[in-house]
């Protein structure tokens, strides 16, 4: 009979690593240590990000011996696709999963000749936006630039072979610029001719607004488009619906806004849900006129997502009407956002909280991330 002590742990499966964790860099001193040739740390790139290959076995052009040994070391993709909808509108959602259990969501739109990839960048939300699903159970952590970048491989690999990926918002899970090395290391390989090709300026990042992180995007001189989620004209209100408005205040945030326009010659957009009876009523109106005029400001109107078990509805459509009416007369170029996969839970954060059967709970802010 067998004792404990005799029985023998089944030697660990060898943990392989993401490919596209590694820098080109990573992947070239890797062949080198090999001693395969440098420059087939593009090739093998270059088969994920664009030639679509989902295993190594697939790179046909490589050598036998190297399709084994990366086989051994990484995984061409890390993430898994855990569920994928797709709404009436051809709208395509896909909730990942990683390594360590936790999961994402991804979605991608297409309009017309527009194919959106909606991507997320941390798992959860520590902005706390009273309205918004991503943030109910606070921050669980930062998505690795790998993780960023595979959402967008995911979404182009559900194209057919003569469509891309054309533009990206960074309108998902989380706030991107409380991740924003991460971000900036994947939209690279997304915005690069021999990774997706995206252009630089078909990439809008969302954020909730921090004053210095604004600046540090405009210091990379990258051509992103930038939207910020005001949502409220006033301190008092926005402070109510987007917590850490306490901290950043709204004036700097416009200030931070104007300096990437003249920084990077970028328009700012200002995204603007609109709540019922909560900011959606002609004062409102005529106080983001007197805040953003003279601005040629854009203003991205979001009629509310309803989220199961928040108490905020959509505005009525007369309310809706109204509104646009008076900022469109105030001289904004007002644009009112359509609902896109309305089905399906498009809306950040839902498909995620269903999926884990999450219940509310008190939000909490990343105080690190925002100016004492
Ligand atoms: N953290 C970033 C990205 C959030 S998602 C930011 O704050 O901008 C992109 C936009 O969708 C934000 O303006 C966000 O406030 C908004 N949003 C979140 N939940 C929503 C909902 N249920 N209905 C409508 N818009 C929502």
């Amino acid at each position: 009979m067998k004792t404990p002590l005799d029985q023998v742990a089944e030697p660990a499966p060898p943990i392989r690593q993401p490919l596209l964790q590694l820098s080109p860099t990573e992947l070239s001193s890797w062949l080198k240590d090999r001693h395969f040739q440098p420059w087939y740390a593009k090739a093998i790139r270059r088969w994920v990000l664009f030639k679509r290959a989902t295993t190594f076995e697939a790179m046909s052009d490589l050598p036998k011996a190297l399709r084994t040994q990366l086989a051994e070391s990484f995984v061409p993709l890390a993430t898994q696709t855990a569920l994928a909808q797709e709404a009436n509108d051809g709208t395509r959602k896909l909730l990942l999963k990683m390594w360590d259990g936790e999961d994402i969501e991804c979605v991608m739109i297409p309009d017309h000749a527009r194919r959106t990839a909606c991507i997320s960048t941390q798992v959860g939300c520590g902005m706390g936006c009273v309205f918004c699903a991503s943030g109910l159970n606070g921050v669980m952590r930062n998505l690795e630039p790998g993780e960023i970048l595979e959402q967008l491989v995911h979404l182009r690999n559900l194209l057919p072979e003569e469509e891309r990926l054309s533009h990206i918002v960074v309108m998902g899970m989380g706030e991107p610029l409380a991740n924003l090395d991460h971000l900036l290391s994947a939209l690279e390989d997304a915005t690069a001719k021999d990774g997706l090709g995206i252009g630089a300026r078909h990439v809008t990042i969302s954020t909730v607004g921090i004053p210095v992180k604004i600046r540090r995007l405009a210091e990379t001189g990258k051509q992103y488009s930038l939207a910020v989620s005001l949502h409220a004209p006033n301190e008092a209100l926005r402070t109510k619906i987007v917590p850490t408005n306490d901290k950043t205040g709204l004036a700097p945030i416009l200030e931070a806004a104007d300096d990437y326009f003249k920084r990077t010659g970028r328009q700012v957009t200002f995204e603007y849900v609109v709540l019922r009876d909560i900011n959606d009523k002609p004062l409102e109106a005529q106080q983001l006129i007197d805040i953003l005029k003279g601005r040629g400001a854009h203003v991205n109107l979001i009629p509310f997502n309803e989220v199961a078990g928040l108490p905020y509805r959509r505005p009525t459509d007369e309310r809706l009407n109204r509104f646009v009416e008076i900022l469109r007369d105030g001289g904004l170029f007002v644009h009112v956002r359509k609902r896109k996969g309305s089905d399906i839970n498009a809306a950040c954060g839902q498909l995620r909280r269903q999926h884990r059967q999450e219940t509310p709970h008190e939000p909490e802010a990343i105080a690190s991330e925002l100016p004492a």
